[in-house]
């Protein structure tokens, strides 16, 4: 597992991801069908160079800064974000004072309390997800369901690897959504009011270190980070990076 990996390994990151992945199926956190959405989500990092672009650094700092003026934010975990990085969605939401809700789109409710248990084991204060009592209006299958303290009255939602269709449902309810995908054309982040086109591993750090950064700045000056962000550029700038196919980060 992951000790086997030498750090000078030029994809060492990369290969400990999969190898949490790998223990995640193992302890029944993440679906099997999460480790092909992470072959997906590498596909993109190699393209994007496996580093953050400009725009995804200005995308997690308008993301910090939505969540912290939120009235109600959440942060929405699957299977692959629990196994990922539970020590960061912990942090982070302790950081913004949001509730972590478990939402899974191959929906067991054993699978749903297995994660709230190993988030809570971490640290969580606050799971959601267990019992929950409302569903997103439009939407078919058990994909639906969300929790009245949580999602289904949340202004602002933070949703890693979201399911495109969900993601869209979410913004025709008028949420704020801010999307962590790798994948500029995915439904996800063209839903997003802030996508972040980047690695979670790397966006959850950055979004914990602004909102560290402006925990006592003034609502006006958040709302001044906000309006600077523009998502269409930053959903642009993904796409032309992709395509330039610069990827002198990757040496193997
Ligand atoms: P769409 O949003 O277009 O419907 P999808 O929901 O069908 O796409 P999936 O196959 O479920 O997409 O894949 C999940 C998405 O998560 C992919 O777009 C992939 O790029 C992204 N992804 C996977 N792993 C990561 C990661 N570690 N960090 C950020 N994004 C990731």
């Amino acid at each position: 597992m992951g000790d086997d990996i030498p750090d000078d390994h030029p994809r060492a990151a990369s290969l400990r991801a999969r190898d949490r992945l790998v223990a995640g199926v193992e302890a029944g956190l993440t679906s099997q069908q999460g480790l092909i959405a992470q072959g997906r989500g590498e596909a993109f990092d190699y393209l994007l160079g496996e580093r953050t672009i400009d725009s995804a650094a200005l995308a997690a700092e308008a993301a910090a800064a939505t969540m912290l003026l939120a009235d109600h934010p959440v942060i929405s975990v699957n299977g692959n974000v629990a196994a990922l990085a539970p020590e960061a969605t912990v942090e982070l939401a302790r950081a913004v004072n949001a509730p972590i809700e478990v939402n899974l789109f191959h929906r067991s409710e054993e699978r749903v309390e297995l994660i709230t248990e190993y988030l809570r084991e971490h640290g969580a204060p606050t799971v959601l997800g267990v019992g929950a009592d409302e569903t997103i209006p439009g939407l078919s299958h058990d994909r639906s369901k969300v929790h009245s303290a949580g999602i289904f009255n949340a202004d602002v939602v933070l949703i890693p690897l979201e399911d495109g269709d969900r993601a869209e449902t979410l913004g025709a309810m008028g949420k704020t959504e801010i999307v962590i995908d790798l994948n500029p054309l995915s439904r996800s982040s063209v839903a997003a009011s802030i996508p972040i086109c980047d690695n979670l591993l790397r966006a959850f750090p950055r979004m914990i270190e602004a909102t560290d950064r402006m925990a006592e700045a003034a609502p006006d000056e958040l709302g001044a980070i906000i309006e600077a962000f523009d998502a269409d550029h930053a959903r642009d700038a993904a796409i032309q990076a992709i395509r330039s196919g610069d990827i002198a980060g990757i040496s193997d």
